[in-house]
């Protein structure tokens, strides 16, 4: 009986809590709207989500079980590695004229060089996050005590830049994403919120920006939501966000700010299934899952070497370790992740949780080969090209703009996979 009771409680609580979501995104959605004058077109900023980081301390299903609890057809933007004024600046621009709220993950040494530019993104309205003070690729094997310095003096970097740093979230996304659980560890007691992504854009590859722009559309339509995560300091994403935000307007997907919770404001009621991407229920078959992360797969074995970035930040490479399934085990908890289930082999291999780290172990060029910004509108039969695209795995080179510019040389060579990329990336800085 009791058992009954506890049961429908939770079930109108968590009614109430989508309930509540819905009547917020038309509140705010409205709002939107009418909140950016002079851009009819723009997307907005459909609603703010308010997440207590210690309630949920790591975030993304490229890497951890949970994510954040965004509705169908919700995207949070984010930004990693400014400011860099020359290319932040112009990405600051194009959020301005879209109304569009974002998450920037800035490096320490970065904020020292350009405090303006992180004024800039506090005066905007944009939540800033921490990305570590000197952006090293090694934060997987690095000793707990140089992590807490690289974080701390991050955070304090930024801070220096503003007269009330209380306005930074907690918030901090590991370099490369090359996590660790002592690094998880650390930021989590310290009540920050690690952040991965649920999918990118390949941004810091040498790839034009119609192909991050086409990156992005795609890997969100087979997520239908979710972290999407960017470089601001790169011209090619610059050039690639005007038809990333279109496209998204044009399929109906919202953007989501997201800030910490503080005393004045408390966490945006949710449920804990909401916190992961796709939770398993009755009403949603376990057969869908193997479609879902496999695009990531899909699209890294087969992409050109890892360019760096046209700047100095040691981000030309974005690395990724292995889950932490380990730390789910450990904890005794049951996550029914969809990635734990039974795949037949041939999926298996495209279904793997992280990309190997082999992948990104190419010999970079020195300069990105920018593209110049071929943004335009997209027309609709531009956008039904998209579509199809994203239909079919097995041609992810047909039809895509960026094909022509990879190297010969890269789009040769076969990649090799590794299963469950438990092995680390030796970090390759030039
Ligand atoms: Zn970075």
């Amino acid at each position: 009986m009791r058992a009954c009771s506890i049961i429908g409680n939770r079930a109108i609580r968590a009614g109430l809590a989508s309930c509540l979501m819905l009547l917020g995104c038309l509140v705010t959605r409205a709002a939107s709207a009418a909140d950016c004058p002079g851009h009819p077109d723009a997307i907005g900023t459909s609603r703010t989500l308010v997440v207590d980081p210690r309630e949920h301390p790591r975030i993304g299903t490229m890497q951890y079980p949970e994510t954040l609890p965004l509705a169908d057809h919700e995207v949070v933007l984010t930004f990693d590695d400014g400011p860099l004024p020359r290319n932040s600046n112009k990405v600051l621009q194009i959020l301005a004229d879209q109304c569009v709220k974002a998450t920037f993950f800035l490096i320490g040494e970065q904020a020292r060089a350009n405090p303006e530019g992180v004024r800039k993104l506090v005066a905007a309205g944009h939540t800033i996050g921490t990305h570590s003070e000197h952006h090293p690729l090694s934060f997987e094997k690095m000793p707990i005590d140089k992590v807490k310095e690289e974080v701390d003096q991050g955070i304090a970097s930024v801070s220096a830049a503003l007269s009330d740093p209380s306005v930074i979230a907690p918030f901090f996304r590991i370099p490369g994403l090359l996590r660790a659980p002592d690094v998880e560890d650390y930021l989590a007691s310290k009540g920050i919120q690690t952040w991965s992504a649920d999918f990118l854009a390949d941004d810091w590859r040498r790839i034009s920006s119609a192909r991050v722009a086409d990156l992005a559309i795609k890997r969100l339509e087979a997520k239908h939501k979710g972290i999407l995560l960017l470089h601001d300091i790169q011209a090619r994403t610059v050039a690639a966000l005007p038809t990333i935000l279109q496209e998204m307007k044009a399929r109906g997907y919202r953007i989501v700010q997201v800030v910490p919770a503080t005393p004045e404001r408390p966490a945006t009621p949710t449920e804990p299934e909401q916190w992961q991407l796709h939770p398993t229920s009755e009403t949603v078959p376990i057969a869908r899952w193997p479609k879902v992360p496999g695009f990531v797969f899909a699209e890294t074995g087969m992409l050109a070497a890892p360019a760096l970035s046209d700047f100095d930040v040691p981000d030309g490479r974005l690395l990724l370790t292995a889950e932490p399934f380990d730390r789910v085990r450990r904890a005794g908890q049951h996550v029914p992740w969809p990635r734990q289930t039974t795949l037949s082999p041939q999926n298996a291999a495209v279904t793997l949780p992280v990309p190997a780290a082999s992948l990104f172990k190419i010999p970079e060029k020195t300069r990105a080969m920018l593209q110049p910004f071929p943004v335009v509108a997209r027309r609709a039969d531009q956008t039904q090209s998209i579509a199809q695209q994203t239909k079919p795995e097995a041609k992810p080179h047909a039809a895509i703009a960026g094909a022509r510019a990879l190297p010969k040389r890269a789009a040769a060579k076969p990649r090799t996979r590794v299963a469950h990329g438990v092995h680390q990336a030796k970090p390759h800085r030039s």
